[in-house]
């Protein structure tokens, strides 16, 4: 499968904490163990200038997107993000972390304003599954614990999920929906709450085996189509 992450570098991954949490750069830790699952890997850097390099060549031969981002979502252009949601349409799957809750191609995909109840702690984070069949929770049994995560909490602003196999539950007593997978077109997306930058959770063996099974779960089943064009007015495409 051909992946493309999408991860931001901010100011937060530059701090002793940061640096502690990933020496080698966050993106190179999910490039890795989607490496190890067989995948062919790009990484493409999201700074306060935009996604460097993911142009159309890149874009017409990912099938699968992961993305983080935090604080420079709105360096995203916006002709970028249309042409991401057009190839999301077509089949392209899509696996949006952490604070890619908040990400224009989220919000764009999803219709909502996607915000939600949030504080920085720190603290554990249990996150239990709710759908013990679905191929993403595969092996990975009932709970899978975080030590360390920042809580988002309900009410959080999507559309009802199509499917939900995560929920997040935190000491403050707040809980989330923190796995959700949503269909739009022939795409799959799907979402997944842990993953602060200072705090190594995608280190934790349990977290790389769900999100190598998200990213088989939302590849592409059929080929991945050039533009959805409806035949009743066939004039007008939704790339046109
Ligand atoms: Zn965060």
């Amino acid at each position: 499968m051909k992946v493309t992450v999408v991860c931001e570098h901010n100011r937060a991954m530059d701090s002793e904490e940061g640096k502690k949490a990933y020496p080698e750069g966050m993106e190179n830790c999910i490039a890795e163990f989607l490496r190890s699952a067989g995948h062919e890997v790009k990484t493409i850097l999201l700074d306060d200038q935009g996604a460097h390099g993911l142009d159309d060549k890149l874009l017409s031969e990912t099938e699968v997107m992961f993305w983080w981002g935090h604080l420079y979502h709105g360096a995203v252009a916006d002709d970028l993000v249309e042409k991401i949601a057009d190839r999301v349409q077509c089949g392209m799957g899509m696996v949006l972390l952490h604070s890619a809750h908040m990400s224009k191609i989220f919000r764009r995909l999803l219709g909502t304003s996607c915000t939600l109840k949030w504080r920085e702690d720190g603290e554990l984070e249990r996150l239990w599954c709710v759908y013990p069949t679905h191929p993403i929770a595969k092996g990975l049994g009932e709970y899978i614990d975080i030590p360390r995560e920042e809580m988002y909490g309900e009410p959080f602003d999507i559309p009802t999920p199509d499917e939900l196999v995560y929920i997040g539950w935190f000491r403050g007593g707040e809980v989330f929906r923190g796995g959700c997978v949503f269909n739009r077109g022939r795409g799959k997306i799907f979402y997944f709450n842990p993953g602060h930058e200072t705090y190594p959770t995608y280190k934790i063996p349990e977290v790389q085996k769900l999100l190598n099974q998200a990213c088989a779960y939302v590849a592409p089943a059929e080929p991945i189509v050039e533009k959805m064009v409806c035949p009743h007015i066939p004039e007008f495409s939704v790339k046109d």
